[in-house]
């Protein structure tokens, strides 16, 4: 069997990693070759739901961005007129990745880029952080962890091959997730540090060139019960009318020599929470309009903003949306501790809201995977998945219900392949059809980097590589 072998050349001066001549033989005798995936330096994780968008469809081009060697983020954009790929570029270099361990192959992967192009057209991505190094000082919204979020703009508009930091975000951000409303004021909301931090946001109305401070809406604190604090894992994303959606489940977070077993600290999350932050009036509200005080405390989470209960279940928070009606579905993975570090398999779950109360949380026949919901309807919402079934096959998959969640079935897969795993991202914003969303596939087993695909309604975009350049005269 050939492992297909792209030679990827960093130029360090301009940051840029090119696919360039193959190395593989069993090409040589050809000019070019067409891949499916566009890129083989995928690493660790590559990309994730939380981190998003990590993707921009604008102008006839889709922008991608992803976690590549080294932890660093890489940004690649194709042009579905011309089917032309540019990059993938390094757009910034990651403090995470470069540690001994992360270089024994053990990355951290919580600072994977997030993707914002601004009224401009200026490309930013949110990057490398996961709490912060816990060298630096103390976080005052939390605690620390390692790497250093970081905010990297294109230098020119629409073009991912040259980049700068900007300095302007807080150092102890993680799970980077960033909107931008009709007026071009961005918001950037993140976990400000490890387990035992605020979740906030940070607003800019110069096109990113500065932010404000950040500003806590969901807040850590010590339980008095047991030794343990309260954590949270958020998901926002636009609304209507201006409004952000916020949908998140609770982290039990234990003490390490406290937690009730021998797993110690571990991955025990709960619960499903939903708010609207209207950023024009400055105000926070739950479901039934009534205000919400920031930073919400877990008293008040559970009191006003609680949709659903699990005690039975760990959860493993994913995406939220609203319907043509306004309405919010939400996109949870749930499933029985099964006494394994991070609880077991857990399969997809969806809540709506009806106008009156919240319907959902059963398993309606979606699998253990992650993914990106879209609702249409009250009746009508799908999810795009990546799972693996009992075959063996991983698949990206619509699974489609058309009685409001009640069941849901397997649509159309988008693509396949036998044996494989994929990582995916969240949609791509304003996605083009054939463009929906990023997955990374495992890596083989005699590599650590993994094939990076772009996938649509037309299975993965393809790549043409010219294997001989063709001489210059
Ligand atoms: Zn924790």
């Amino acid at each position: 069997m050939h492992k297909l072998s792209l030679k990827s050349s960093v130029l360090i001066g301009a940051c840029a990693i090119s696919l360039l001549a193959m190395a593989n033989s069993s090409f040589a005798q050809k000019d070019s070759v067409t891949l499916d995936y566009f890129s083989d330096i995928g690493f660790g994780e590559g990309v994730a739901v939380v981190q998003h968008p990590a993707g921009e469809y604008r102008n006839g081009k889709t922008y991608v961005s992803f976690q590549g060697p080294e932890e660093d983020p890489y940004v690649a954009s194709y042009d579905h007129k011309s089917g032309e790929w540019k990059g993938p570029y390094r757009a910034g270099i990651s403090e995470l990745g470069k540690t001994a361990e992360a270089l024994k192959n053990k990355p951290d992967s919580h600072g994977k880029p997030t993707m914002l192009i601004d009224k401009l057209g200026y490309i930013h991505i949110f990057y490398g952080g996961h709490g912060g190094w816990k060298n630096r000082g103390k976080n005052p919204l939390g605690d620390s962890h390692s790497g250093s979020n970081k905010h990297a703009v294109s230098l020119r508009p629409y073009d991912v091959s040259a980049w700068q930091d900007l300095d302007n975000i807080s150092p102890n951000g993680t799970y980077n997730q960033v909107i931008m409303m009709d007026n071009g004021d961005i918001y950037l909301f993140y976990r400000h540090g490890a387990h035992r931090s605020n979740w906030v946001y940070q607003k800019s109305t110069d096109n990113g060139r500065t932010f404000e401070a950040p500003i806590s809406f969901l807040k850590t604190r010590r339980r008095s019960d047991v030794a343990a604090n309260d954590s949270w894992y958020a998901w926002a994303a636009p609304g209507k009318n201006g409004d952000i959606i916020i949908s998140y489940d609770y982290h039990f977070c234990w003490d390490r020599e406290a937690a009730p077993d021998e797993r110690g600290h571990h991955g025990e999350r709960h619960n499903v929470y939903y708010m609207v932050f209207n950023p024009e009036k400055n105000s926070w509200r739950n479901i039934k309009g009534q205000d919400v005080a920031i930073p919400v405390t877990r008293d008040v989470a559970d009191e006003m903003t609680k949709i659903f209960e699990s005690d039975e279940l760990w959860s493993f928070n994913q995406s939220s949306a609203l319907d043509a009606e306004g309405n919010p579905h939400i996109g949870i993975a749930m499933g029985p501790d099964s006494g394994v570090r991070h609880g077991g398999p857990k399969s997809m779950r969806h809540f709506r809201w009806t106008g009156s109360q919240w319907v959902g949380g059963h398993d309606a026949g979606m699998p253990d995977g992650r993914g990106d919901i879209q609702p249409v309807s009250a009746d009508k919402v799908s999810f795009l998945i990546s799972s693996r079934d009992k075959k063996g096959f991983g698949n990206v998959s619509w699974w489609d219900s058309v009685d409001g969640g009640e069941n849901f079935k397997r649509g159309k897969t988008l693509f396949q392949k036998k044996g494989r795993n994929f990582s995916t991202s969240a949609f791509v914003k304003n996605a083009h059809p054939d463009a929906r969303i990023i997955v990374a596939e495992n890596a083989p087993r005699d590599s650590k980097f993994r094939n990076m695909y772009l996938i649509g309604d037309k299975g993965a975009v393809k790549r043409k590589v010219v294997i001989k350049p063709k001489s210059v005269n």
